[in-house]
């Protein structure tokens, strides 16, 4: 069975052809500026925090910054359109901590661009969105590669060149 991970929760919910192609392992991102920007805002916002906070892999998903002490997950973001997918994102990661014997973590997105802070946590509706989300993804993977979505933020996706050529010509999934 394809492990699902908190990046692939998150892409599920901006589009299904990014996530089939990111979990293939087309990837783009290098040549993404938008990419190399989130990056820079990882690498340069809150200094002090690489002192105070753990980075965690829990079963093949890579929490950057986790206070132990508090039980808070920490996740940072350029900007906040795709706000839906960053909130189901976070909550993966509290269910997956929870999973793993750690209840009641909280979550806190950040917006450091925008200055803005998002507490999130795991309400009792979102156990059975989890595991549809989870067996909407593994559909997803073991099928075709979807088509293109043909939205506005197509253009920041670092797919965006590979989508719209005209030569991609992706056929069969796992
Ligand atoms: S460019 Fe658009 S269709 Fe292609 S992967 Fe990105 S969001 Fe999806």
């Amino acid at each position: 069975m394809r492990p699902v991970t908190a990046t692939l929760i998150n892409l599920y919910h901006i589009c299904h052809r990014e996530l089939w192609l990111h979990a293939h392992e087309v990837r783009m991102e290098f040549f993404s500026d938008a990419v190399q920007d989130g990056k820079l805002i990882h690498e340069t916002s809150y200094p002090q925090r690489p002192e105070n906070f753990r980075e965690i892999m829990i079963a093949g998903s890579k929490i950057d910054f986790y206070d132990r002490k508090a039980k808070v997950v920490h996740e940072m973001k350029r900007g906040n359109k795709a706000k839906e997918a960053h909130v189901a994102q976070v909550k993966y990661y509290l269910w997956l901590l929870e999973q793993h014997g750690v209840p009641d973590a909280t979550g806190i997105l950040e917006y450091p661009r925008l200055c803005l802070k998002q507490v999130v946590k795991l309400e009792p509706n979102d156990y059975a969105a989890i595991a549809t989300w989870e067996v909407n993804i593994r559909r997803i993977l073991d099928g075709p590669c979807p088509p293109v979505i043909n939205k506005p933020f197509c253009k920041q996706c670092s797919y965006y060149e590979f989508c719209y050529s005209g030569e991609s010509t992706l056929e069969t999934g796992s």
